[in-house]
């Protein structure tokens, strides 16, 4: 076969095993599709839960990888806002733009047979050479010129997660807000919230070396590990003997959720952005005449052009986040480093290799 009609791919095979593998390079199958050549990519936790079979939607043979940026390369005639040249970052939603949900804004919840978290997923995703975007318009953002491809990489996934759980906390000036959580999905948190002006964020963690680089980078104001007998009494003391103001829970850990309502002050806002592999209690009785607001919910991909000019602002930057480089054709021992959390992983930035 002549090797242009074929790319390197990320594919999950089966439950315990991705691998990678020679493809055909994705065609346009609807006039809204684009097809985007990746430039950069990253390895998300969610990869992981796929391997370990936890994505019940997940479908064996897929090209996995929903976090990217790149070129557009080709469109179909019904893509209206890019052309090919383009550089673009992909997000993690599919969404049609036209259903009851999506004309609401709540775009994740989009009804389209492929709505939601398709890419990567059940269809074809973005650890490969090309990636073909179903409804481009909606799929696709430009970036600024004066952002580059590791400034972009995150905005379709972690930081659209992290800004829309900053935006349904309602944080407001001189709040304190505690971030449950200190991986990318939880800075990614703390940079969007800081955008609204707290008085303090407080970082909690029992990984002390995220603590530390949360410190070191001035992330957060101050950095909390769990676990000592004066936990709770060290955070009343930072909230003014209150609790926190609005709290955002994006560990998914065994007693994160609990800890997540325990923190709060009574009438504060528990947003709860992680992803349990098991349900959680909600002990009403325990929490009785708390008034506390509940808002729940995963990624949410309506403001990543938002996302972007702040990033081409200079007020979000998560660079700091990568850790890692590889080129795609060293995918196997990236996904080794990143799913035994060796050498201090954050993020892991795939490059493609040269066509
Ligand atoms: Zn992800
Ligand atoms: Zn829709």
């Amino acid at each position: 076969m002549n090797h242009k009609q074929t790319m390197k791919a990320v594919v999950y095979r089966s439950k315990g095993c991705f691998a990678i593998e020679e493809r055909p390079i994705p065609q346009l199958l609807d006039e809204r599709d684009a097809i985007v050549k990746v430039t950069c990519a990253s390895i998300c936790s969610s990869d992981i839960h796929i391997k370990h079979g936890a994505v019940p939607k997940a479908v064996e043979g897929v090209i996995v990888g929903h976090e990217m940026v790149g070129i557009v390369q080709e469109t179909g005639q019904n893509v209206k806002k890019f052309r090919p040249g383009d550089r673009v970052t992909v997000n993690v939603e599919t969404f049609c733009g036209e259903c009851f949900y999506c004309k609401k804004g709540f775009v994740n919840n989009c009804q389209d047979k492929n709505g939601g978290w398709a890419l990567g997923c059940r269809i074809d995703g973005g650890q490969a050479a090309y990636v073909r975007v179903p409804y481009a318009d909606n799929g696709l953002n430009h970036i600024p010129d004066n952002v580059d491809d590791e400034q972009a990489l995150f905005t379709g996934d972690i930081l659209a997660t992290g800004y829309w759980g900053a935006k349904i906390g309602d944080i407001k000036e001189n709040d304190c807000v505690a971030v449950i959580g200190a991986g990318p999905a939880g800075i990614s948190t703390m940079l969007c919230a800081r955008l609204y002006g707290p008085e303090k964020i407080i970082a909690i963690d029992t990984n002390e070396k995220r603590l530390a680089l949360i410190k070191d980078k001035g992330i957060a104001n101050t950095v909390l590990c769990p676990g000592s007998k004066d936990f709770y009494q060290t955070f009343l003391s930072l909230t003014h003997g209150r609790g926190a103001d609005v709290v955002i829970e994006a560990a998914g850990g065994e007693d994160t959720f609990q800890m997540a309502w325990q923190l709060a002050r009574p009438n504060a806002c528990v947003c709860i952005v992680a992803l349990y592999e098991k349900p959680q209690l909600l002990p009403l009785p325990d929490m009785y005449g708390k008034n506390l607001t509940f808002k729940t919910g995963g990624v949410d991909a309506s403001d990543c052009d938002e996302i972007l000019r702040l990033i081409s602002r200079g007020e979000l930057d998560t660079r700091c986040l990568i850790t890692h480089r590889f080129p795609l054709s060293s995918a196997m021992e990236a996904y080794d480093i990143f799913e035994t959390k060796k050498e201090d992983v954050m993020k892991i930035a795939l490059y493609m290799d040269e066509q």
